[in-house]
This record gives C-alpha cells, structure tokens and sequence, in this order.
C-alpha cells in the first residue's frame, strides 16, 4: 500500500487547494477529475467571440488564495493578479430607486440615506457589530474543524463564547435587519445575503447576518484574467508542487477493507491504491455511489438542499454604463420568491436578477464596445420540475423586467447565449440536485449538521468542498481544504 500518496477525487477548488497543501506537505498527490477540464463549478467558457465565467462571480477574501503560493514559497502577485471594486453591488427596485452599494461603508451608509431614507448610522452600526461577530466567531467555526476535541482547546473559542450573548442565535437572518433597519429597501438588501449559501432570509439564523462584513469588510474583488484565472493559476502552481491531474478520469468505487480505505477505482476499472483518500465530490453522491456499501449517515445527507440556479449567458452588442461588475434587480415581492423557491420549489414568479459582467473590469471578456452577461436567478434544486418550461417563463420575465429597469430592449442586444439549469449543474459536477452549496441553513442548528472533513467513513478518507464543512463559497471551500490538510498531516 502507498503510505505517502493522497489521491483526491475531483479538481473543484477545494480538491485543488488539498492537493496543493498535501504536495507541499511532502506527499505524492494525484487529483481525478471526471471532466476534461478542472475548476467544477468554477470553471470558464467561450461563447463567440465572449468569454464567461460558468459559476461564481463574487470572489471575497483573496487571501485565502494567495496563501497557498506563499505555502509553496512562491510570491502571489507574479501568478494571480487581481482587482479590487470600489463598488459592492448596484442596486436596482421596479419603482425606479437605485442605490450604489460602495465597498467603503461610510460612503454607502451616506448613500443609503441619501437614495433609500435609511440613517447612515443604522448602516455603519450594523455593519460595525457584524464585523465584531466575524472577528470573534470565524476562526472557531469557519477556519477549524467542529469535529475536533483539540478545536474546543483553542484559545478563540474563549472569543467565541464571549461573543454568544451578541450572536442573534434566536433570531432569524430577517428579524435581526428589521430591528437594525428602518426602510423595507435595505431590509430586503440586506436579507439577499441569505443567497450567499443558497438559504432563506426568513428562515436563515441570525448569525449569517455577519456574511456582508466579507463585501464591506474586506472587499469585492476580480482576477484580472476573470474569475477562471483563480482555478488556472492554482492549477499550474499544483502541477509546480508536482500534483499529477488525470482528467476525463470518473472515479466509481472509494474501496475499503476492514474499515480503512484502500483507495479508488475509475470507471474504466484502474485501480489506485492509497490509505489516505479525499473526495471533492458532493457528499451524497459519495456515499451513494462510490461506497454503496458503507452505511450512510443519512439524517445529514437528507437535510434540505440550498438553492440552485437559472443562469442566462449573454453575449451582449453594446454598453450599459449604469450597470457595473455586480447589479441586483430585486423582486417586488421577497417573501414570495423564498415561499416559491423552499416551499413550492419552483422560481419566483417576480424573480430578483443577478447580472454580473466581468467585462467592466477586465475588459478582454467581451469585443470592444461589447458586454458578457451572466444573468442568475434563483431557482430551486432539481426535484424532476420541468426545467424547460420553467426557462422559458423565467427568460421572458427577466427580460422584461430588464427592459423596463433599462428603459432598453434587451432582448434586440444579445449576440451569444446559452444557459444553465439545476440538472446541467449536477450533470457538469455531481452536485446533488443541482444544488450551489451542498445543505441548505435554513435552520440554527445548520453549521453543525454539516457533514465534517473527516466523518464516519472508512478510516483515511476525507471530504472537502461545499457540500460539507465549513460551507459552499470559494473561500469556504479553501477553508475545507486547510482543516482537511491538518487532519491528514496531523495523522501521517
Ligand atoms: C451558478 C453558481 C454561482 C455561484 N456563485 C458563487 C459566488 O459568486 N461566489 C462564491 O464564492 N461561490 C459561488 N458559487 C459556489 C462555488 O462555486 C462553489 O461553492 C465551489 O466552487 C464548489 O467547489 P468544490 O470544491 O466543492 O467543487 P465543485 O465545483 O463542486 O467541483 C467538484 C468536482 O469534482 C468532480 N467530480 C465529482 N464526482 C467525481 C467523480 N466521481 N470522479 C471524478 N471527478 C468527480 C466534478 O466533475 C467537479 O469538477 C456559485 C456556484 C454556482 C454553480
């Protein structure tokens, strides 16, 4: 059996940032990816003469990046250029009121004032306590394992536990923004941050309140060569560090004897031996299809899905000036899209649009005088609705919902266009009904049921990425690949 050799199922970014912190750590790495290209969820494509980025488009804490060529002794600024946004987000509501949500918090709370009728200190002083929260809490239940004695030993659950009293663990994400809020506008700007990790405003617990500190904190952020560029160049750094990617290489069976894992076997019947294996593959389909015959913790598995998406990608022939990298289009009814999406499991019937063109910032994305589109709508996972019709309905809302905002015919502009559904994401990742993170947290007990980085499963193996803790999201999934990298290192 290879004692030294980890073999990671999957190059998501999580299994790319684990092959990263397992070569530096001295160990022979080899990444399987059933696709013929790496990046999962975030990877990129063209379309004409358009380029777009397949799925996130909000990078926020680029640290988390940058400390995996420093690991490896490289210097970050040479092989992963980015961009920092002044701009959070541009808001747009169907009565004409639009809001620039700048990054600078005093400058978007005199803002909010001025455009919404919000007091600015409403806005500084939330943000102002969610920033404490963050500060407390994030390295006991984001940056470590929950699963850990020598977690609880740590000295910032000390922080952690002092900060409790202040951690609206009672409330929901939504009652904590109508006491801190005076207008419904900002109350329903703030709740969108619920979409983060694909949950209900209404039903999220109040802690994921703190989740805009990371847009207002930190920062919004865009690689210069598109948000693609964070897969390549982590891609080319692990390949530097000497991990060996197989693509088009589906693994089918994680093989275990007497409790410990063995290693893996692809569809084409290879076989790879290792005693220490770790899946980016979804959690369920992990239990499910590659080790059917191991008993599957199933009250995690069946939790409830997050969110998925309708995605629309525009190739679009000219400019919006008012729009920027990241604009919201908000539903005239909040609580009815969250009542479709998590009750009837289908789209809004007025959907809040997400467009993102990264072709504001880096200019190469689209023809000159042009723009690339990606157009997002939230949609439920894929329990068998009828996803075409459903496209449909949903493409001529928000076209019309568009145009009216715009004042232009949006549909006349487009060029290129393609799209992705529920099903198509789960087709291009193995995620588990479509879904963008894994669980949804549409209770308060969410951060603990989720799946751990190493569970009850054979002894050597491990999960990493969104569907299991710390959570979904590029930075959460880099944490993944820290607390699995410890566990491995720690038990080598
Ligand atoms: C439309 C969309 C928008 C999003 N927006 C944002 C955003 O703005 N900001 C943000 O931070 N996050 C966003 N996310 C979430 C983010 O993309 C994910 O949380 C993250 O990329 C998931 O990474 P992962 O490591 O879990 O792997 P995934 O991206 O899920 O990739 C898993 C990989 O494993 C491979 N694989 C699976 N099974 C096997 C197998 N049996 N054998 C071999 N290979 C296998 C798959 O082919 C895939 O390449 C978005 C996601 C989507 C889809």
């Amino acid at each position: 059996m290879e004692a030294n050799r980890t073999l990671i199922i999957g190059a998501g970014i999580a299994g790319i940032a684990t092959a990263i912190r397992q070569a530096v750590a001295g160990r022979e790495v080899h990444v399987f990816e059933a696709n013929s290209y790496p990046g999962g969820k975030l990877s990129r494509f063209e379309l004409g003469s358009y380029r777009f980025d397949a799925g996130p488009s909000l990078f926020t804490m680029p640290h988390w990046v940058e400390e995996l060529f420093e690991l490896a002794g490289e210097n970050p600024e040479e092989h992963f250029p980015y961009l920092k946004d002044d701009v959070a987000c541009r808001y747009f509501w169907t009565d004409g009121t639009r809001l620039t949500a700048w990054a600078d918090v005093a400058r978007f709370a005199a803002e909010a004032e001025k455009q919404l009728g919000e007091p600015s200190s409403n806005v500084r002083n939330h943000l102002s306590r969610v920033q404490v929260q963050y500060d407390a809490t994030a390295p006991l239940f984001l940056q470590s394992s929950l699963h850990r004695l020598k977690t609880y030993r740590w000295k910032h659950v000390k922080s952690a536990v002092r900060a409790l009293p202040k951690l609206d663990l009672t409330r929901t994400m939504a009652q904590v923004h109508e006491r801190a809020f005076k207008t419904e506008k900002m109350r329903q700007l703030f709740h969108r941050f619920a979409t983060y990790n694909g949950s209900s405003p209404y039903q999220a617990p109040g802690v994921l309140a703190m989740i805009p500190h990371l847009e207002h904190g930190i920062g919004t952020f865009l690689p210069q060569k598109g948000m693609g560029d964070i897969t390549d160049s982590l891609v080319k750094l692990a390949e530097r560090c000497g991990v060996q990617f197989h693509y088009n290489a589906p693994v089918s069976r994680i093989q275990h004897q007497d409790g410990r894992v063995g290693g893996i076997e692809l569809q084409d019947g290879t076989v790879w031996q290792s005693t220490t294996v770790v899946s980016n593959m979804d959690v369920v389909p992990t239990y499910r299809k590659l080790m059917p015959d191991w008993p599957a913790p199933e009250p995690v598995l069946n939790q409830e899905r997050s969110s998925s998406a309708l995605i629309f990608y525009w190739g679009m022939k000219g400019n919006f000036p008012e729009l920027g990298l990241h604009n919201i289009f908000f539903s005239n009814d909040y609580p009815g899209e969250f009542r479709a999406l998590f009750e009837d499991k289908m789209p809004g019937p007025d959907p809040t649009v997400y467009v993102n063109i990264t072709s504001k910032l880096a200019q190469q994305e689209a023809p000159e005088g042009c723009e690339n589109w990606f157009v997002m709508v939230n949609a439920p996972a894929d329990y068998g609705q009828d996803w075409e019709a459903l496209r449909q309905e949903t493409r001529k809302l928000v076209l019309e919902k568009l145009s009216a905002i715009l004042n232009r015919d949006v549909a006349a502009l487009i060029v290129e266009e393609t799209y992705l559904d529920p099903p198509g994401i789960e087709r291009a990742t193995s995620s588990y009904r479509g879904a963008l993170y894994g669980a949804a947290s549409n209770n308060r007990l969410a951060a603990f049921l989720r799946h751990p980085n190493k569970g009850n499963g054979p002894k050597g193996l491990y999960h990493v990425g969104g569907s299991v803790h710390p959570g979904g999201g590029i930075p959460l999934c880099l944490m993944s690949a820290k607390i699995t990298n410890e566990w491995i290192v720690d038990q080598s």
